[in-house]
């Protein structure tokens, strides 16, 4: 704004403090209320609209109590209405972020000093005491977390989790005794067992003519006694196992 005298070596607000955070206005003062100190305020909102989205701005000269609440409306709507589409899910965070830098100079507004023509607007309970802001906040703050959690689960999926253990057997397996696999094919973890204990599942068997038989598993290399002929493993039948007193009897 031009000083009224325009030669005037004088600047255009004498009673403006030098380093004052805001510019009052020594004008009309508040257009809500008529009140000063007052200074100009711009507070943004967002609306998703699903496909469509909308972009609010509010912007007046305005003293504390009104700019507040206007700052406080304005946050409100957009925490409930601006998430509702793909790119407000993004410009939804940042909008209500670069309010707050509104809300700092709001906030470094003195008090009104002098008298209005009409009550002030109501600035309302703070946001964070709102159920209706507090729930939004609450689901943006569990997919804050779910998000990387859910991804680190995704990550630990069962077939890299397997493939990144080591191995706890490494010993060759005998040919013509059992064989168990501590994991789930196609990983194997192969440990030799007997025969007649409940954990074998597979008879270790050589191979014939280059060739396992048809429904057998070839076990890895290190499994073999040279190291260098994959044996086969032949699933076992397993009968079911017979009640402990049958067996003591
Ligand atoms: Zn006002």
């Amino acid at each position: 704004m031009s000083s009224p005298y325009p030669h005037s070596p004088y600047p255009a607000y004498p009673y403006q403090q030098p380093g004052a955070p805001y510019p009052l206005v020594a004008g009309p003062g508040c257009e809500v209320c008529g009140a000063l100190p007052a200074a100009p305020v711009t507070v943004r909102g967002h609306q998703g609209m699903v496909v469509l989205m909308r972009f609010l701005r509010r912007r007046g000269t305005l003293c504390r109590p009104c700019a507040l609440a206007v700052f406080r409306q304005t946050q409100r709507d957009t925490l409930i209405r601006g998430w509702w589409g793909p790119l407000s899910v993004v410009i939804t965070p940042v909008t209500l972020l670069v309010n707050l830098g509104a809300l700092a100079r709001i906030r470094k507004l003195p008090a009104p000093v002098t008298a209005a023509w009409r009550p002030p607007l109501d600035p309302g309970r703070p946001l964070l005491r709102r159920p209706a802001v507090l729930l939004p906040l609450a689901v943006l703050a569990a997919l804050v977390i779910a998000v990387p959690v859910l991804l680190a689960a995704g990550g630990s999926d069962e077939p890299s989790r397997v493939r990144f253990q080591p191995r706890k057997n490494t010993e060759p397996l005998s040919v013509g005794a059992c064989a168990h696999n501590d994991r789930e094919w196609p990983h194997q973890d192969l440990r030799n067992v007997p025969c007649d204990s409940p954990d074998a599942q597979y008879l270790v068997t050589e191979q014939h003519n280059g060739y396992c038989a048809d429904g057998d598993y070839y076990a890895y290399l290190q499994y073999s006694a040279n190291g260098a002929t994959p044996l086969c493993l032949h699933p076992v039948r397993k009968e079911p196992t017979p009640p402990a007193d049958a067996v003591r009897d």
